[in-house]
């Protein structure tokens, strides 16, 4: 289930948020410590201002609520919620039986027992939750993972406690997989916002229902994703998944922040993960994790698909071809024949690469020279300093952007400020966030012709794509 987290101060005001997100929910969980003074009175009302099952909740301020009343006056407006039909009450590991637990029980309401760790995960995790489930009660545990291994142990309760009815929830942003592969985890439900997460790292209902149907997901489901850091600003998932669905294949794309790549391949390998895409800082560190690369790994030295083959990771560089997809035309006409390459870093390697594969004569401008005197040794190519950029006005055919200067939020740096365009270049920003970066508006100030990062960004995908399904990317897709 998606489990709608309400945070309205009223009544009304959850209703409405009921209503919008009905399509993309099955419950909601109605916060009444967020509710204003005078609504907690009308509580008992709200189960039937719904057309979904409600969780009730009135969370402390010690578990990440508002609550800041005493124990006594927290029982008492839980005790008159219950008036109303709820479906579920969450009470606290902590909260021995009380008159609360016993008036949920003889009204058939399912208790929630809940416990919340905002440091991390602790020791003790398994058999907690052991202890929480053993009245017939849901156990809910809310905690911290702070590294990769950490979301794989909560991966692993699934495995461990198969027959407890349990919700498993990893707060912040590392926790991100586990919410949205919660069935993965053996969640019977996971928390999703209206858009403003109430807790860290929640996602919105509308996301988890339309882009991953994490609803969908079991144990058959093929799981692919992108491992960077960071990552979460990746458009990826909203190439793939549409994609997946398109071709009716059961599979699900999700982001994974990394902090160390061995730790993920255990995670890769405990999921069956068929592929996954690499981001920085992975491109290479990656490379020794692989039983195979691909010829243009071997040469561009970076991998930016990894596929499982049977027995092992075989991996692929997409990037180079999806650089060089949308002017290709130009080079096999001869409308470029020459090219000022900024930036050495990882993707500027695969770019050269794929120029000089081509024919074209690069140049490559960086701000560390030793840089991009080892990207020109490997491709037999010129290489100066950044500084020096002006040299080359007029002598290129086409301009290449591959630094992260410019990048979302600093829209208005350049890293070659002052060049000027003579009219006649094509000038390809490799940056795709955003579209139009200070370079590419000076560029078209000057009447060249443009290429975004999005393009470079797409077609790596759909090759990509064609790697892990083994099919074309489908036409007409609405992402
Ligand atoms: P990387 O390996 O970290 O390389 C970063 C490059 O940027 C290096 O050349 C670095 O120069 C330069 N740089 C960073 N800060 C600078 C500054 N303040 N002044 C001058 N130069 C600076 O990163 P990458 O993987 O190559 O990615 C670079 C960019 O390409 C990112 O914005 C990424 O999002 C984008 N990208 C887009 C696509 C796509 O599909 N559209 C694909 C891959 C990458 P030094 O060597 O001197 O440090």
């Amino acid at each position: 289930m998606i489990c709608l987290t309400l945070s309205g101060s009223t009544l009304e005001e959850n209703a409405g948020l009921v209503r919008s997100n009905r399509d993309y929910i099955d419950i909601a969980e109605l916060r009444v410590d967020l509710l204003d003074e005078e609504e907690q009175k009308r509580v008992s009302l709200f189960p039937a201002m719904v057309d979904v099952p409600v969780i009730l909740t009135l969370r402390r301020i010690q578990d990440g609520g508002r609550c800041s009343l005493s124990e006594r006056q927290r029982r008492h407006i839980l005790m008159e919620a219950l008036e109303g039909e709820f479906a579920y009450v969450d009470i606290e590991e902590d909260i021995k039986r009380t008159e609360v637990e016993s008036k949920a029980r003889a009204k058939g309401v399912r208790i929630i027992r809940s416990f919340h760790d905002f440091e991390g995960i602790p020791e003790d995790i398994y058999s907690r939750i052991y202890r929480l489930s053993e009245r017939g009660d849901i156990a809910k545990a809310a905690v911290t993972p702070h590294s990769i291994s950490d979301v794989l142990t909560l991966f692993r309760i699934s495995d461990e406690l198969k027959d407890v009815e349990k919700i498993i929830i990893g707060m912040g942003e590392w926790g991100i997989p586990t919410r949205i592969l919660y069935r993965r985890c053996g969640s019977m439900l996971t928390f999703a916002s209206d858009g403003d997460a109430v807790a860290p790292g929640q996602i919105s209902a509308k996301e988890l229902k339309t882009l991953y149907h994490a609803d969908r997901v079991t144990d058959r489901t093929a799981i692919y994703g992108i491992i960077g850091n960071p990552v979460y600003h990746s458009t990826s998932p909203q190439i793939h998944n549409p994609g997946f669905r398109a071709i009716n294949y059961d599979a699900i794309y999700l982001p994974f922040l990394v902090d160390n790549i061995r730790s993920f391949f255990s995670l890769a390998e405990y999921l069956r993960m068929r592929g996954f895409s690499v981001t920085i800082p992975y491109k290479t560190q990656v490379l020794m994790f692989l039983g195979r690369i691909s010829r243009e790994v071997k040469q561009i030295g970076s991998c930016n698909t990894v596929v499982r083959v049977p027995g092992m990771w075989k991996g692929f560089n997409t990037d180079y071809y999806g650089f060089l997809s949308p002017i290709l035309k130009d080079i096999d006409s001869g409308r470029i024949k020459s090219a000022l390459v900024i930036g050495a870093g990882g993707a500027s390697k695969a770019i050269v690469w794929a120029l000089r594969n081509r024919g074209v004569k690069v140049t490559i401008l960086n701000r560390t020279l030793s840089r991009a005197a080892d990207i020109a040794a490997l491709n037999l190519c010129e290489f100066d300093t950044l500084e020096n950029a002006r040299k080359y006005e007029g002598t290129v055919d086409l301009v290449v952007q591959t630094t992260s200067v410019g990048l979302y939020p600093d829209f208005d740096l350049n890293p070659i400020e002052g060049f000027r365009f003579t009219g006649h270049e094509i000038v390809y920003d490799i940056i795709y966030k955003p579209r139009m970066t200070k370079l590419l508006t000076e560029a078209a100030a000057a009447g060249c012709t443009l290429h975004y990062g999005e393009e470079m960004l797409l077609e790596q995908g759909k090759l990509q794509f064609e790697m892990f399904t083994g099919y074309h990317y489908p036409k007409g897709i609405d992402r």
